[in-house]
């Protein structure tokens, strides 16, 4: 499709549908046919990034199984922060659990989700937060990411941490290094990613 790019020349490529040797963790993620299955648990780069570009493409399974949050349920992590992956195509959910949101904060302006068994992908610019000493966020993390080629967050300024609200649990910023891995998540859903690859920003 029009919206999957090749990675420019400066690019780090993170899966090019060959090999795994730039995540850790990732024994039972399978790669076949050129793609990478969501196997158990997250994986995490090797390498640690603050503020970046990445691309990656995504496919949920098809045929679609499950509802909700179970459906094609898997996440893109930059350190702590969730977009998440999920099959939102024709699949009704809470707002800002729904594919693209950062998860528990922010909903996507639209919703841009290609059938199940179809590519998607997500092109993401981030730039991390910064704290003082004392641990409060001196500069919040900034989203801009665009899904499928439409803009799901215009600069979406990060009010706290991503995740699952519930009555207690606590989402609001806790410092952590200027770099961090990316991360993909294991949501019990055979998710297959392709052609992922980060440009660093200079902070
Ligand atoms: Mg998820």
């Amino acid at each position: 499709g029009a919206t999957n790019r090749d990675p420019p020349s400066d690019a780090i490529i993170l899966f090019d549908g060959s090999d795994k040797h730039a995540w850790n963790n990732a024994e039972t993620w399978t790669v076949k046919d050129g793609v990478l299955i969501v196997g158990k648990g997250m994986i995490e780069t090797k390498q640690t990034f603050g503020d970046c570009q990445l691309h990656v493409e995504w496919s949920s399974p098809l045929p679609a199984k499950g509802d909700g949050q179970g459906r094609g349920n898997s996440g893109v992590f930059f350190g702590p922060y969730e977009i998440q992956v999920l099959d939102s195509y024709k699949n009704i959910t809470y707002p800002d659990g729904q594919c693209g949101a950062l998860y528990g904060r922010a909903k996507p302006l639209v919703n841009a989700s290609r059938a199940p068994g179809e590519w998607q992908t997500y092109d993401v610019t981030f730039h991390r937060p910064i704290f003082n000493e004392d641990g409060e966020v001196t500069r919040k993390a900034k989203f801009h990411v665009i899904h499928n080629g439409h803009v799901i967050h215009d600069n979406l300024e990060l009010t706290g941490g991503t995740g699952w609200r519930g009555p207690h649990s606590i989402s609001e910023y806790k410092k952590h290094g200027d770099k961090g891995p990316l991360k993909m998540q294991d949501h019990g859903n055979p998710v297959r990613f392709r052609n992922v690859w980060v440009v660093p920003i200079k902070d």
